[in-house]
C-alpha cells in the first residue's frame, strides 16, 4: 500500500492538480492534512477535488477558520483576509463539511494531524528539533504525518538516539523506531522552492519519499491578483517563501 500524503493545498487548483496527476502512478491511496483552503483563488474546486480523491481528512486552522469554530483574531492580516473571503465563496454546505473534519484521525499505523499530535487544537508549530521530540509522548502509532509548516522535515526516536532532518527529502525506516514527518505544501511551499510538495508513503517498504511537483505558478498568481486577494499572497508563490 502506497499513500500519497498531501497538505496545505490552500486554494491553489493548479498546484493539487498537478499533484494528483504526479501521484496517479506513486500511490494507491490519497489522504490530506488539512488547510485545502486558504490564500489561493480556488477554494471551492480544491475542497471538492479532496472530497473526492481523499481517503481520509483531518481540519486544519484554516478550514476551522472558514467553518467559523476559530476565531480569525489567531490569523495574521494576509490570512484573515483570505479567510474573509474565501467564507464568502463557499456555500453552507462546503462550510459545514469543513467545520466537520475531524482534528486527528489515523490510516493503519499512521497518525494524521495538522499541526501538532500534541493539543491539535492549539495549532502549535512544529519547527526546532525540540518541538517535534516532544510531540513523540502525543500519539501511539510508529508514524506521524504533520503539515502546517509549510516546510517538509522529519523527526525520529528510538534506542539509538532522536535525530532531526530539517528539509528531508527521503527516508527509510529503521526497527525499533518512530517518525514524525512534516510533507510540505501542495499550494504554498516555504522551503524556498516554489514546486508543490507532497509525500509517498509506501507501508510495507517502510519508505517515505518527499515529491515536488512544477506546476503553472503564473496561473495560480493570476487568478489571486484577479481576485483582489493580497498581493503579497501571489508574490509568495512564484518565491515558494
Ligand atoms: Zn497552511
Amino acid at each position: 500500500m502506497r499513500y500519497a500524503i498531501l497538505s496545505d493545498i490552500h486554494g491553489n487548483v493548479e498546484a493539487l492538480r498537478a499533484v494528483l496527476h504526479d501521484c496517479a502512478a506513486r500511490a494507491d491511496a490519497v489522504v490530506c492534512l488539512g488547510d485545502t483552503v486558504g490564500y489561493g483563488a480556488d477554494p471551492q474546486a480544491c475542497v471538492e477535488l479532496v472530497a473526492e480523491r481523499a481517503r481520509a481528512s483531518v481540519g486544519g486552522n484554516h478550514e476551522y477558520a472558514v467553518a467559523g469554530r476559530l476565531g480569525l483574531e489567531w490569523f495574521n492580516r494576509y490570512a484573515r483576509a483570505a479567510a474573509e473571503w474565501t467564507r464568502e465563496r463557499l456555500d453552507e454546505d462546503h462550510r459545514a463539511y469543513l467545520g466537520a473534519l475531524p482534528l486527528i484521525t489515523e490510516i493503519g499505523d499512521a497518525t494524521l494531524v495538522h499541526a501538532s499530535p500534541a493539543q491539535p487544537e492549539e495549532w502549535d508549530y512544529l519547527v526546532t528539533a525540540e518541538d517535534g521530540f516532544a510531540a513523540f509522548a502525543s500519539f501511539d502509532t510508529r508514524w506521524c504525518f504533520v503539515g502546517h509548516s509549510h516546510v517538509p522535515g522529519a523527526w525520529s526516536l528510538g534506542s539509538s538516539g532522536p535525530e532531526h532532518h530539517p528539509g528531508c527529502a527521503s527516508l527509510q525506516s529503521e526497527h525499533g523506531r518512530r517518525y514524525i514527518v512534516n510533507v510540505g505544501s501542495v499550494g504554498q511551499p516555504r522551503d524556498r522552492d516554489p514546486r508543490a510538495a507532497y509525500a509517498v508513503w509506501d507501508v510495507e517498504a517502510g519508505r517515505l519519499e518527499i515529491q515536488r511537483v512544477a506546476y503553472d505558478v503564473d496561473a495560480a498568481r493570476r487568478k489571486i491578483v484577479q481576485a483582489g486577494l493580497p498581493r503579497f499572497l501571489a508574490d509568495r508563490l512564484a518565491a515558494g517563501a
